[in-house]
């Protein structure tokens, strides 16, 4: 693909007219079977089952080749692979570069769910897992052992958004060990703010439940990988039963045209939000990559082209669960719930001694509740009024 804007990129992306027949979208091809018309057709479709060419639904239908050639377009990959959900692309993604006996690094900072595969899937298949400081930038090479295979990356990382040094993690690894299987989750950047791959990543993986599909009504993982990953992660994938459905693939094609103004919208909200919190009496700091007291804020700046919608801050006190209760219950526009990436406000918390568990490599540097806010499209005006309430309840 020649060079493009990525606004332009998102518009065109999987829009080949083998996929739109006539039509402005993709078509929906709900499909277990495809009928070949000679048994020649049969056999010359099952040996290029892998070209996005139709041979069997687990393959993917015209609805997941468009996406899967939209994701590889944008994220500049040799191909991209669909699950039903980013915690399968994860979990199948470590699966195709490991096996018992090897070494996996992964950051302490990680999405929970990962770590529990870590912990526990991955141990049963004797499968050694050495957890890194996020901040652990180039010393990381002191880590690398014989047997170790894959290192999993995610920046900024999950509730405390460390940013972490990509660039300088795969300049050491590299020298070490080049051919150690480099993953990121790059969830947070929409796969817009950082080009995951342009900066050495083998394979960047998104929860596409998150900002692709954008609507809080469809679950998506995808897993885009370079050349040298790809054939592997792709049969590995397969091998696993992974697929979506067409209509979830139809639903994030749609969510990609408008991912970069929902995108920008959400920055600018979360920016407007995350400055007004930071110079709040009730905050002690506020966990946004874009605001200097972020962990990693440098390689943010260094690195990425964009924030989104998600951060954290933390608050002066610990509360407890009837000041949680009042805190939580209360707000008009922020929702308690699991997930982001949509059109709405969310919030969540979390405990110190609760993070305390999940942190393996460090102590933690502050004893007040850790606040997730994810910032949706609503006008600012209104959610500060909310927050500003929420602080007015825990006053006391
Ligand atoms: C939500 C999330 C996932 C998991 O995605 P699902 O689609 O819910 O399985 C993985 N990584 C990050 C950073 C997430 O926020």
């Amino acid at each position: 693909m020649t060079k493009k804007n990525i606004e332009t990129s998102l518009i065109i992306a999987g829009r080949n007219k083998k996929y739109t027949q006539g039509s402005i979208n993709p078509v929906i091809q709900r499909a277990s079977s495809i009928i070949f018309d000679s048994y020649y057709k049969k056999k010359q479709a099952t040996n290029n089952c892998t070209q996005n060419k139709l041979c069997y639904g687990r393959r993917g239908t015209l609805t997941h080749f468009a996406l899967k050639e939209a994701m590889m377009q944008l994220e500049h990959g040799a191909g991209c692979s669909l699950y039903p959900c980013g915690t399968a692309a994860i979990a199948s993604s470590i699966l195709a570069f490991v096996s018992a006996g090897d070494n996996i690094l992964v950051t302490d900072a990680v999405y929970e769910p990962t770590k529990i595969f870590c912990q526990n899937v991955l141990r049963k298949m004797q499968i050694s897992v050495t957890w890194f400081d996020p901040l652990i930038g180039n010393n990381i090479s002191s880590l690398i052992k014989q047997n170790t295979r894959l290192i999993f990356l995610e920046s900024p990382g999950s509730l405390t958004m460390e940013v972490q040094d990509i660039p300088g993690i795969i300049e050491a690894v590299r020298k070490k060990s080049p051919n150690i299987t480099i993953i990121l989750d790059n969830t947070w950047s929409a796969g817009i703010f950082l080009q995951a791959l342009n900066v050495g990543v083998d394979i960047s993986i998104q929860s596409g439940t998150k900002y692709l599909v954008g609507h809080s009504d469809a679950m998506i993982g995808t897993a885009v990988a370079n050349a040298k990953c790809w054939k592997q992660l792709s049969e590995q994938s397969y091998l696993m039963g992974q697929t979506v459905d067409p209509d979830t693939a139809y639903m994030t094609l749609r969510g990609l045209r408008t991912l970069y103004v929902r995108l920008k919208q959400h920055e600018k909200n979360a920016l407007h939000i995350a400055h007004w919190l930071s110079n709040n009496p009730f905050v002690y700091r506020v966990n946004h990559p874009a605001l200097p007291e972020c962990k990693g804020h440098k390689y943010f700046v260094r690195d990425f082209s964009g924030s989104s919608g998600l951060f954290s801050f933390i608050l002066k006190k610990r509360l407890n669960f009837q000041q949680l209760t009042k805190y939580l219950d209360n707000f008009k526009y922020f929702h308690i719930a699991y997930s982001w990436g949509g059109f709405e406000s969310l919030i969540l918390t979390s405990q110190p001694e609760e993070l305390k568990n999940i942190r393996k490599t460090k102590k933690l540097d502050f004893t007040g509740t850790l606040v997730r806010l994810h910032i949706g499209l609503e006008n600012t005006d209104d959610l500060i009024r909310d927050l500003s309430d929420g602080f007015n309840r825990i006053k006391e």
